[in-house]
């Protein structure tokens, strides 16, 4: 089968699952946990707030973190982006196949006890994270792309869907090294990871007053969270990658609590130069990786913003 025939046949599969699950609302269907989880970690900020200068729906940015949410966790899916990936997989596995690795299965995990799959598969699932985001800053190229997430100079609860979608081309085969290793098929443990790990990572972002103390050194919460947005970034190439278990930031270093400094002033350095509209933040990363864009001279609006910060 050709490419095209391939991602065709992906396409529809999805579309009609995506019809399908919309119709049915379930505890295990992504489309509900996604608006169940938004509308409760919403209700922690209406009655938890962090930040009493401004109500979450008069957060800068929130009408927009809030489209971010539709765009990744919806329409992604209706422009085709996760056919094209499943059709890359496909051919990825075929081209295994040829190469005579038929199965690439390192441990057939399946053959444990349920509590003990979910916790390997977890933790496993948690350090690819961990490392996709680690490079994510890391590496300069792929700085450019999760530059968009950090432009936010105020967080809230949806501001975790406002990223770059080609940053999932460093996660998805990242996650998918465990998933085929461990012959896992891919609806299996989906459910229970999407809302443990989505909750976690919309309740960091939450601009909610938590005291957490303790749980700060095994879970992510906004306290290390906001550390990990901070302008002036702590450590050189930032602090605090996890997205639920703490544990690989204090492993290699990375952790990072201070309980005497306040709050950080969040965004970029050059935040007058990140472009605000969606549009605008679609395109950056690519017209930044053909320009030198600390050298271009700044536009009438970027001068206005930088007069306005002093
Ligand atoms: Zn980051
Ligand atoms: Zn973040």
């Amino acid at each position: 089968m050709s490419f095209f025939e391939v991602f065709k046949q992906y396409f529809v599969a999805f579309k009609d699952a995506f019809v399908q699950q919309l119709a049915n609302p379930a505890w295990d269907n992504p489309f509900y946990i996604i608006p169940t989880i938004c509308l409760t970690t919403f209700i922690l900020e209406l009655t938890l707030p962090r930040k009493r200068d401004y109500a979450p729906l008069k957060r800068k940015g929130f009408w927009q973190d809030l489209f971010y949410v539709i765009f990744t966790d919806y329409l992604l899916l209706l422009f085709g982006f996760w056919a094209f990936s499943a059709t890359i997989e496909y051919f990825f596995r075929n081209g295994l196949d040829g190469i005579g690795i038929s199965s690439p299965v390192i441990y057939d995990i399946k053959t444990l006890p349920f509590i003990i799959q979910f916790l390997i598969i977890f933790i496993l699932m948690d350090f690819m994270q961990w490392l996709g985001h680690f490079l994510l800053h890391r590496v300069n190229f792929l700085w450019k792309f999760h530059k968009i997430h950090h432009a936010q100079e105020t967080l809230g609860f949806a501001s975790t869907r406002h990223f770059h979608w080609a940053e999932f081309l460093v996660f998805k085969p990242l996650l998918f090294i465990v998933f085929l290793t461990l012959n896992l098929g891919a609806n299996e443990f989906v459910a229970i990871y999407l809302w443990v790990g989505l909750t976690f990572t919309f309740f960091s972002h939450c601009n909610v007053k938590v005291n957490a103390k303790w749980f700060n050194y095994i879970f992510i919460s906004p306290e290390t969270h906001y550390w990990h947005h901070a302008k002036k970034v702590p450590q050189r190439y930032g602090v605090n990658f996890a997205s639920t278990l703490t544990i690989w930031d204090h492993l290699f270093g990375y952790f990072y609590y201070p309980q005497d400094k306040g709050e950080p002033e969040l965004g970029v350095e050059d935040q007058e130069r990140m472009p605000r509209s969606f549009f605008g933040q679609f395109v950056y990363p690519f017209k930044s990786l053909f320009s030198r864009e600390k050298e271009r001279p700044l536009t009438r609006a970027e001068k206005r913003r930088m007069a306005k910060k002093k």
